[in-house]
């Protein structure tokens, strides 16, 4: 989606420890990406250029990281597919995830030591009542997800760094030119900022609505007095970012 896209372009970290990082699971390589990005200052303040949500930009972008290097690694090693067998893959929403950026050949290799692991503990699951339940906890579910618990400590962790940068001046000054937080997000940083913080952050999400609100009315109003024309482009996209402000972005997938 293109409203993502300013936001999301992260400055690289430069390459260093190319030997160190090969040895790296794709978690960690994520993990040592993300500790530099969520510590920068001028990273911070380029998310909230985003007319999204700038956490959910982030959960975005680390989950697409992985998946990248995950699809990668299970296509091409060995170990990898062993501990994705090991740990019975991901939730289904990852699961489905990891698909949409596999390809079929790459998947069939990647998946097959899993589905070998599932054959072999089906043929020795007992026929009595308990066959159920022991079936029922072999697909992975967010609270045991890798993936989930990687993107909650990371979101967890951005949205301190997050409060802490928008408690100073400069930071509440960009934060209130921007689009501001999705609600889900803005509940999680008012749960850690000081009574100040909580008022400002109130006050600027209450203003953006209310801006939201009268947005898409002069769409509305503009569209039906055929003057596309004179629709502005805060106008053109004002129900997409009143969605993603209200509910958290499409593609934001932690649990
Ligand atoms: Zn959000
Ligand atoms: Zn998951």
């Amino acid at each position: 989606m293109a409203i993502f896209h300013s936001a999301m372009e992260f400055a690289r970290p430069a390459a260093a420890g190319q030997n160190a990082e090969r040895l790296m699971t794709p978690t960690e390589k994520v993990r040592k990406e993300q500790s530099i990005q969520v510590n920068s200052q001028a990273s911070l303040a380029a998310d909230l250029g985003t007319r999204g949500c700038p956490v959910c930009n982030y959960v975005i972008k680390m989950a697409r990281d992985f998946f990248a290097h995950w699809q990668y690694a299970l296509s091409s090693d060995e170990a990898a597919q062993e501990s994705f067998a090991t740990e019975l893959g991901f939730c289904p929403r990852h699961a489905w995830q990891l698909h949409s950026m596999s390809s079929p050949w790459g998947e069939s290799i990647g998946l097959a030591a899993l589905t070998e692991k599932i054959a072999r503990a089906l043929a020795i699951i007992e026929c009595d009542e308990t066959a159920s339940s022991n079936v029922y906890k072999i697909p992975r579910v967010p609270e045991n997800c890798r993936v989930c618990a990687m993107l909650k400590d990371a979101e967890t962790a951005y949205v301190e760094c997050l409060a802490t940068f928008i408690s100073d001046d400069e930071g509440a000054q960009l934060y209130k030119r921007s689009g501001g937080l999705c609600l889900p997000h803005l509940a999680r940083m008012l749960a850690i900022v000081s009574k100040p913080v909580r008022k400002f952050l109130l006050t600027t999400a209450s203003r953006r609505f209310e801006q939201v609100t009268q947005q898409m009315r002069n769409y509305a109003v503009k569209r039906e007095a055929l003057r596309r024309d004179l629709i502005s482009a805060d106008e053109e996209d004002a129900s997409l970012r009143a969605l993603i402000h209200l509910v958290g972005a499409e593609e934001y997938c932690a649990p």
